[in-house]
C-alpha cells in the first residue's frame, strides 16, 4: 500500500514532464515543395522527433525487413493508448498507413509526416478526428528498395528527384508479397496488421497506366467481395463521400484508378480492379478491413502529388470518426458473421452488364509520328482535353464457391507452411494423438506451371480439382485449423488448392505433383498375368479393349500403361496427385490442443 501510495504521484509528475517537452516546434524540414523526398534515415528521424516532442505519438519496431532493418510503426493516440485491444474496447476506429511498398512512389511518405504534424499541433482543428479516431503509420516499408535510390529509376515520372527502387532487398515485389508471404517485410507486416486489426486501411502508390487530368486515383477493395453490409457501406456511403470531399474540399479531384474496359479507350468505360490477396488491400480486406489503395499520376508534380495525398488522409481520417460507430459495428458484426459463414467464394469475375454513370477529364488519345524514331505512336495529347461521362463498372460476380470444412488438417511434414498462420494471428491446433479420419481430399486434376518465375514461383494455374472423401492415418502433431475465425477468408483462400492466390498456387505443395510410382515392365508384366488369371472381369475388359482398338492392340506400351490404369491399385492411387491438406466434416472426436505462438 505504502509504495503506491508514493509511487503514484510519481507517475504523474512523470506524465507532467512528459507532457511539458512540446515547447515550440517540432525540428522537421519536409522537401517536397523542393521536388525532394525524404530519404529513409530523415523520414525515421522525422517520426522519432514526433515521438520525442508529443506524448501522444509513439515510433515503435515491429519486426524485421529483408535488408534488416526494423521496420517502423507511428501511432497517434490521444489518450497515449497504445494498445490495439484496449483501444477497441474504448470503441475508438484505428487506421493504418503504409508508404514506400515500391519506393519509387513516395508522395505518401512524405505526406504522411505533414498529416501526422497536422494533427498533433492540430493545425485549424484538425486534431479533433483523434478524439475516436487512432492512426497508425507505416514510414517506409519496402526499406531495402528506399536505401537504394536513383534519379535514373522511374525516369518518366514528374519528381521527386531521387528515387527508390521497386524491389525489396530479396528482390520482391511486396505487392504481390501479401498472402504467401516470402519476405521478412510481409511477416512483419501480417503480424503488425493483424495485431493491430484497423478499421481502414491505406496503401500508397504512383502509377503510370495511363493519362488524364487528375493528380490521384483511387483503388478501392471491391465491394462485392466484403460482407455485405460492410460492402454496401463501402460503395454507397464511404466511397461517394471520399470522392465528393476530395472533388469540392481539396482541390485535387480523384477518379478511380482507371483500368479501361477496351485496351486504351477511356470512353468505354473503366472497371474496378480485382485485388486478389497477394496485393495489399485484397489481404487485408480478407480480415474486414475497409481498404484503398491511392495511385497518383506519374505526370502531375510530385509537390501537388504529395498534397493530394495529405488532402486524402485528411479526408479519410474525418470520415472514419465521423463515423466511427457505425464502422467499427459493422466491422464487428462482419468479423462474427465472417467466422460462423458456411459458403466463401474463391474466384470472382466482372458483371459487365451493370455500370454506373462517372464524369471524367481525359485527355484525346492520338496517333502521331515520334520524334524519336520516326514510327507513328500512340500519346495523349494534352492539346485536346475532353469532359465527358463513362460507365463505371464495379461489380463482381462469383465463380468458384467452396463451402468450409469443419477443421483443415496439414500434416506436419508441412508445417512451416501451416505455422505461417500464427503470423497472421489465426488460431492454429494440433493433434494430440495418432487418428485415422474419413477426410474430403483433393486430387490436383490439373495445374499449369508458368515457365516464366513470378517472384520466384513458376505460379501454378488453371487448377482444377477433384473432391473425394477418402481414410487416411494422421499422426500426434499434425496441424489442425478450425475455420471458425474472424480471419476464416485468409484461412480458405490460402488452403483451397484452386483459389487463386492460395499457397498451392504459389508452388508451396509441388512436390504432390510428382509422380511417386510406377511399374516396372518386366516384373509388372508377369504381377498383370497373374492378376489376369484371378479375374476374369479384369480379362475381359482388357481382350474387349484389343479387339475394338487396333491401336491399342498394336501397342504393347498402352497396353502396360492401360493395366496399370484400370487394375485395382488403389492403394497407390490413393496417392497420386493428392493434395496434402484435407477437409475433416466431422470433429467432434478430433483431440487437439492449441499451438501457443512464439
Ligand atoms: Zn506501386
Amino acid at each position: 500500500m505504502k509504495i503506491k501510495q508514493i509511487t503514484a504521484p510519481l507517475i504523474i509528475i512523470a506524465i507532467i514532464a512528459f507532457g511539458c517537452k512540446s515547447e515550440g516546434e517540432p525540428d522537421i524540414t519536409l522537401k517536397y515543395n523542393d521536388n525532394i523526398s525524404l530519404t529513409w534515415e530523415e523520414t525515421i528521424a522525422a517520426y522519432q522527433e514526433l515521438d520525442r516532442f508529443y506524448p501522444e505519438a509513439r515510433l515503435t519496431e515491429v519486426g524485421l525487413t529483408d535488408i534488416g532493418k526494423p521496420l517502423h510503426l507511428f501511432m497517434i493516440s490521444a489518450d497515449r493508448d497504445f494498445d490495439p485491444e484496449s483501444i477497441r474496447e474504448k470503441g475508438k476506429c484505428i487506421v493504418l498507413v503504409n508508404n514506400g511498398i515500391h519506393p519509387g512512389e513516395p508522395e505518401g511518405i512524405d505526406a504522411s509526416i505533414e498529416f501526422a504534424m497536422n494533427l498533433l499541433n492540430d493545425r485549424d482543428g484538425k486534431g479533433k478526428i483523434l478524439k475516436n479516431t487512432v492512426i497508425a503509420i507505416i514510414p517506409v516499408y519496402n526499406i531495402g528498395g528506399a536505401l537504394d535510390r536513383s534519379p535514373y529509376y522511374r525516369m518518366n515520372q514528374h519528381g521527386p528527384v531521387d528515387k527508390g527502387r521497386r524491389r525489396n532487398a530479396k528482390n520482391m515485389d511486396l505487392n504481390r508479397d501479401f498472402a504467401k508471404q516470402d519476405t521478412r517485410n510481409a511477416v512483419s507486416f501480417a503480424r503488425l496488421f493483424t495485431t493491430l486489426n484497423p478499421d481502414l486501411f491505406l496503401d500508397t502508390h504512383t502509377t503510370n497506366g495511363s493519362d488524364h487530368q487528375y493528380v490521384i486515383t483511387l483503388i478501392p477493395t471491391l465491394h462485392s467481395k466484403m460482407e455485405s453490409n460492410m460492402g454496401e457501406f463501402f460503395k454507397e456511403k464511404m466511397l461517394p463521400e471520399l470522392y465528393r470531399r476530395m472533388d469540392q474540399e481539396s482541390g485535387y479531384p480523384m477518379i478511380p484508378y482507371v483500368m479501361t474496359m477496351n485496351r486504351g479507350d477511356i470512353r468505354s468505360g473503366i472497371t474496378g480492379y480485382n485485388d486478389a490477396p497477394f496485393y495489399s488491400t485484397g489481404y487485408t480486406s480478407l480480415f474486414n478491413c475497409f481498404s484503398f489503395m491511392t495511385e497518383n499520376l506519374v505526370y502531375a508534380p510530385f509537390p501537388d502529388r504529395v498534397r493530394s495525398v495529405i488532402a486524402f488522409l485528411e479526408h479519410m481520417t474525418s470520415f472514419a470518426s465521423e463515423n466511427c460507430e457505425e464502422i467499427r459495428s459493422l466491422k464487428d458484426e462482419a468479423d462474427r458473421k465472417i467466422a460462423e459463414q458456411e459458403e466463401f467464394v474463391l474466384s470472382w469475375k466482372l458483371d459487365p452488364t451493370y455500370s454506373e454513370n462517372i464524369e471524367f477529364r481525359g485527355y484525346e488519345y492520338i496517333q502521331k509520328e515520334s520524334p524519336l524514331t520516326g514510327h507513328r505512336t500512340g500519346t495523349y495529347d494534352h492539346n485536346q482535353p475532353w469532359v465527358d461521362t463513362i460507365p463505371y463498372f464495379t461489380r463482381y460476380l462469383p465463380v468458384d464457391r467452396v463451402t468450409r470444412p469443419g477443421a483443415y488438417i496439414i500434416p506436419q511434414a508441412w508445417e512451416e507452411i501451416g505455422l505461417k498462420f500464427l503470423d497472421n494471428n489465426i488460431t492454429v491446433h494440433r493433434l494430440t494423438e495418432d487418428m485415422e479420419l474419413d477426410v474430403e481430399a483433393y486430387y490436383i486434376d490439373n495445374a499449369e506451371s508458368s515457365a516464366r518465375t513470378t517472384q520466384g514461383h513458376h505460379l501454378n494455374t488453371n487448377v482444377k480439382v477433384r473432391k473425394e472423401t477418402i481414410t487416411m492415418n494422421y499422426y500426434r502433431g499434425d496441424l489442425v485449423v478450425i475455420p471458425n475465425q474472424a480471419g476464416n477468408r485468409y484461412i480458405v483462400e490460402m488452403l483451397e488448392p484452386h483459389a487463386p492466390a492460395s499457397w498451392f498456387a504459389w508452388n508451396f505443395f509441388d512436390s504432390v505433383l510428382e509422380s511417386h510410382d510406377f511399374y516396372s515392365v518386366w516384373g509388372f508384366e508377369s504381377h498383370f498375368m497373374d492378376l489376369l488369371d484371378q479375374d476374369p472381369q479384369l480379362r475381359e475388359l482388357f481382350e474387349a479393349r484389343k479387339e475394338s482398338d487396333p491401336e491399342f492392340a498394336a501397342d504393347p506400351v498402352a497396353q502396360l500403361g492401360y493395366l496399370y490404369q484400370v487394375a485395382p491399385v488403389h492403394e497407390i492411387e490413393k496417392w497420386n496427385r493428392l493434395y496434402p491438406v484435407t477437409r475433416v466434416i466431422k470433429t467432434e472426436n478430433l483431440k487437439i490442443e492449441k499451438v501457443e505462438a512464439e
